[in-house]
């Protein structure tokens, strides 16, 4: 199974995937944890060009680099992770793109997730983990800042409303987590719901 986590800054998706990376530990389950952007010697590349606060990069520049990475992670691990039937985890994917660079930064919606069609090979995840906080409680929970994470209230909000369109429109892969609440109790639904699914 394909499983990504999506979420705003400071959403806690790290925290959520080191928990359910745990949990199938315990419960004997073959998996493979991917972060986005890098993951692969070349996404890690293309991670620190875009983390780097010294360069000005333009919306198009840095979907594209998203993109680029996320069409090295596909071929290189995730297809063949899969292929060998482990679980796959992907700490964001197409997701992310659409919300951040389509809506957030004005790209467009549709162009974007035709753009991740193609990156893809039209490879996306069975399962969709969306921690959503609001935008106050992101920046409370954010203190370090470089270069992507100088995002204010107004385009958080858009990349926020931006991951609920994407839900509202695909409902049997993304999964609207309340992410406001307790890890604990966050953590305990995730486990519910991939459970559920996993018999299905
Ligand atoms: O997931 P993580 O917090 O490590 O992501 C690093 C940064 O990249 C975050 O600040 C996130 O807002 C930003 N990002 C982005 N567009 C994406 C994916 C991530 O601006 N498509």
């Amino acid at each position: 199974m394909f499983i990504s986590f999506e979420g705003i800054d400071g959403s806690g998706k790290g925290t959520q995937i080191k928990l359910f990376a745990e949990y199938l530990q315990k419960k004997g389950i073959d998996f493979v944890i991917v972060r986005e952007p890098g993951g692969t010697e070349v996404g890690e590349l293309i991670r620190s060009l875009l983390l780097n606060s010294d360069l000005k990069i333009y919306p198009r520049t840095e979907l594209l680099l998203f993109l680029a990475s996320r069409a090295q992670i596909v071929d290189e691990v995730i297809l063949p992770a899969l292929r060998a039937g482990k679980t796959v985890i992907s700490d964001r994917f197409i997701d992310s793109s659409v919300a951040y660079q389509g809506v957030g930064r004005g790209i467009g919606f549709e162009l974007v997730e035709e753009l991740n069609r193609f990156a893809t090979s039209d490879v996306k995840p069975d399962l969709t983990f969306y921690l959503d906080i609001t935008p106050e409680t992101s920046l409370k929970r954010k203190m370090i800042k470089d270069r992507m994470e100088k995002n204010g209230i107004e385009f958080l909000n858009k990349v926020r409303e931006a991951y609920l369109m994407i839900a509202q429109k695909e409902p049997n892969r993304v999964v609207v987590i309340n992410g406001e609440r307790n890890i604990d109790e966050i953590h305990a639904e995730i486990v519910e719901i991939f459970e559920k699914r996993s018999k299905s």
